[in-house]
């Protein structure tokens, strides 16, 4: 791994890449084939297909033109990079540059998103909410859809489940499980608006700032979150495990761990996860 690399596994996903705040954000979920942003070359980008992009930033974006050359150099050809509609255009300009400057087309598949929209995946689907930040943003969910048998079906011999399937009739509903949510760099009010990203099972939140070298205005007019508005939130997210993220190279990981043990409720603390090192 490089440096600033780090892995989580946490309820049945892990979380592997980097989230350094202003420097290089690209988190990989290999159970999932996601990958969050795509911050400059970090190791493992080559095998994911499916990019989902929180916002425009180069520290969050400007790895894609390097990634999606390299991946036309082994024949593996465009991922699906899914984003904010507002970064399109330019972003498909920077594509033509690069195709202008290095003497061949470089296809590249941009899919653009406003809050709200859903792309269906396998075994689920990735949905967008708008999170709060200096350039339109936007937060990723993924749901995951299991079929289970309907309530006043269960306990029926098999045999008669499979006559009934034959049959065409419906025996099965979808159950949606918001399994992850990664915000991206965002101010602390998409926590406040959005409940579906508090009951994910892993919430994947940015805290930028960790301590008062940067208050919560100071923090907040950059677009991003302070620890203290999470401390005074953390009791309010009804999912598994809240994990960290996006911390400036100000903090040292075992700083921001102290301050999880001293500073956030008892209630929660076992929930609370630092990533990055
Ligand atoms: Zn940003």
């Amino acid at each position: 791994m490089d440096q600033g690399d780090d892995e989580l596994a946490l309820h049945g996903l892990t979380l592997r890449g980097v989230a350094c705040g202003g420097i290089r954000t690209s988190l990989m979920v290999p159970e999932l084939g996601l990958m969050f942003d795509v911050g400059p070359r970090t190791s493992g980008q080559m095998r994911y297909d499916t990019i989902l992009v929180s916002h425009g930033h180069q520290d969050h974006l400007g790895g894609l033109p390097y990634l999606v050359s390299q991946r036309h150099m082994v024949g593996a050809g465009s991922p699906q990079v899914h984003m904010p509609v507002e970064v399109i255009d330019p972003l498909r300009r920077i594509f033509e540059g690069w195709a202008e400057i290095e003497g061949f087309p470089c296809e590249v598949d941009l899919h653009g998103h406003a809050p709200g929209d859903s792309i269906p995946l396998r075994k689920g689907a990735a949905r967008c909410v708008r999170s709060v930040h200096r350039v339109p943003s936007l937060a990723w969910i993924y749901e995951r859809h299991t079929e289970r048998l309907l309530p006043h079906l269960q306990g029926r011999p098999g045999p008669q489940l499979g006559a009934m399937r034959k049959a065409g009739e419906t025996i099965t509903e979808t159950h949606v499980q918001p399994l992850l949510c990664v915000t991206g760099d965002t101010q602390s009010e998409l926590f406040d608006r959005e409940p579906l990203v508090r009951r994910c099972t892993v919430l994947v939140h940015e805290v930028t700032s960790w301590d008062d070298r940067r208050s919560v205005d100071q923090v907040r007019q950059w677009g991003h979150t302070h620890v203290d508005e999470m401390i005074e939130r953390a009791e309010r997210f009804e999912g598994e495990a809240l994990v960290l993220v996006h911390r400036s190279p100000r903090h040292t990981r075992s700083e921001a761990e102290r301050i999880v043990r001293e500073r956030f409720p008892a209630s929660v603390r076992d929930k609370v996860h630092v990533f990055g090192t």
